[in-house]
């Protein structure tokens, strides 16, 4: 299976090739020349498999310069129910995303599919786990290292430490705005003693460190000499592991390949989503795929209008949904790329005119970019949006009519999914984060503070390994480069 960008660049690249790079050369996005597909008695046979088992069909057909026999051995090393061992009591952990049926009458069927019961109570998890061994190996195979450098305002930065800490060859220096994340975030970072993981919280906002990031990849000279590389969402293997749960959903709610489900996701940066639209592509009968933002809603604007607009920073609000709290939404020009019919000239174009310009427009109306909306409703997708009243309404529905709670992000998402819900097409509502993570506002919806999962409970307590840094690039530089030794 070979790569190449949405914006044209030709030299396809494999899978391993990519797995530790950003960006294409030309800017643009890796996706792979064709999507593999997947034959209806595939799709029968893959509906006895395990999480680990089923992961390893479905990359198979991505990453097919890894080794078969060692594929496998990362899958079943990385879907394990001890790491996602933060289920509900009621829920099998073995199952990796157990399905929970939230109603089922008239109206329609409503399904929860928990997505968020690794080490850091998030989806994101899903994927990194997988990534920190798919580097760990990569890595080894070229005896080679990298050191991994990142900004967090909570969510990625914990999934990315969780998923390398304690791996061969890899370290991780991670910004934090200091003393700007949630006591509970910051512990979950901060406790980690492995000597591979460097937190380092920044005097400053999120922004301040996002800039020093950026700083420091410009130094090309720097980045090569201290083998820096990323782990954010817009990595193809992030991507390609989510596609499977999409897949495991699909089997779970589903008994025959005649019926069709649809997905709910609660989207920032449109990462998760775009792995729905990839089982589609693949085959997998997904009727609809209804993208739900919070008040940040320049996905929901595209999908209702064919407008995409990127916001600036002072347009872009601080939610109680925090991690779907984007300005522009990063893996979005994969699909682009694929509503164009893989024009990579347009999709330059108009990736350029998002920089320049802060968007584009496909709604065919007279001065347009493009008449293409009028084609996505072929792909499925359908949007909602939710506001934080809609999250504490949504919250104490779900505690009263469905016994459980749930966290701020899946409020999100289930206050729109029961806005396109359908008789006769099962609804599943991607869980994306566990409640006890957004306490806050579980407080301010229910009046008590939500369930922690054993080993949570005193989280706060324990010792915390950081340093503190001015906004100072050249003392970030230096800092990396005496605990690398390179
Ligand atoms: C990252 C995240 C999202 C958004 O996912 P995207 O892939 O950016 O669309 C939603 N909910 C939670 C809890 C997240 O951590």
């Amino acid at each position: 299976m070979q790569y190449a960008s949405t914006r044209g660049h030709t030299a396809s690249q494999n899978f391993s090739e990519i797995l530790l790079g950003g960006l294409a050369p030309d800017g643009g996005l890796y996706l792979p020349v064709s999507y593999p597909q997947i034959s209806a008695d595939e799709l029968n046979t893959w509906r006895g498999l395990s999480y680990a088992q089923l992961a390893f069909e479905v990359l198979k057909k991505f990453a097919t310069d890894i080794p078969e026999a060692d594929l496998k051995s990362i899958v079943e090393r990385t879907y394990t129910a001890d790491v996602y061992c933060n289920a509900r009591k009621d829920e099998d952990p073995a199952q990796i995303t157990p399905l929970r049926v939230l109603q089922d009458d008239h109206g329609g069927k409503l399904i929860l599919q928990a997505l968020s019961n690794g080490p850091t109570l998030a989806f994101k998890d899903m994927a990194m786990q997988l990534l920190g061994n798919l580097f760990e190996y990569t890595l080894a195979k070229q005896h080679a290292e990298l050191n991994i450098f990142g900004a967090t305002s909570g969510d990625t930065g914990s999934a990315a430490e969780y998923a390398m800490r304690g791996k061969k060859g890899i370290r991780v220096f991670m910004l934090s705005p200091h003393r700007k994340m949630s006591a509970f975030q910051t512990a979950q970072m901060f406790s980690l003693q492995d000597p591979n993981i460097f937190n380092i919280a920044v005097e400053g906002v999120f922004d301040d460190c996002q800039d020093m990031v950026k700083a420091v990849s410009n130094d090309l000279e720097f980045k090569q000499r201290q083998k820096i590389g990323t782990v954010n969402s817009i990595n193809w293997a992030r991507v390609v592991a989510q596609v499977v749960y999409y897949i495991r959903g699909y089997l779970s709610a589903t008994t025959s390949n005649g019926q069709k489900v649809s997905f709910t996701v609660p989207s920032g940066n449109f990462g998760n989503i775009c792995a729905g639209h990839i089982a589609r592509m693949m085959g997998v009968p997904i009727h609809k795929l209804v993208v739900a933002t919070n008040e940040n809603d320049v996905l929901d604007e595209f999908f209702r209008t064919g407008v995409y607009r990127v916001r600036k920073s002072a347009e872009t609000w601080h939610t109680t949904s925090p991690s779907m709290d984007i300005s522009k939404a990063s893996n979005f020009e994969r699909f682009i790329f694929d509503l164009l019919d893989g024009d990579s000239v347009r999709v330059a174009a108009l990736f350029r005119k998002v920089e320049t310009e802060g968007g584009f427009d496909l709604s065919g109306k007279p001065g347009s970019d493009g008449d293409e909306f009028a084609k996505v409703a072929r792909f499925g997708f359908e949007s909602g949006k939710s506001v934080h009243a809609n999250r504490l309404q949504t919250i104490r529905y779900a505690e009263q009519k469905y016994g459980i709670t749930i966290d701020t992000h899946t409020a999100d998402g289930i206050k729109v999914a029961l806005e396109h819900l359908e008789p006769g097409v099962p609804m599943i509502v991607l869980e994306t984060a566990l409640p006890a993570k957004f306490n806050e506002t579980i407080r301010e919806a229910l009046g008590r503070d939500a369930q922690r999962p054993a080993g949570f409970e005193n989280i706060e307590t324990l010792p915390q390994r950081f340093v503190v840094m001015p906004a100072n690039v050249e003392q970030m530089k230096a800092y990396i480069a005496s605990n690398t030794g390179l």
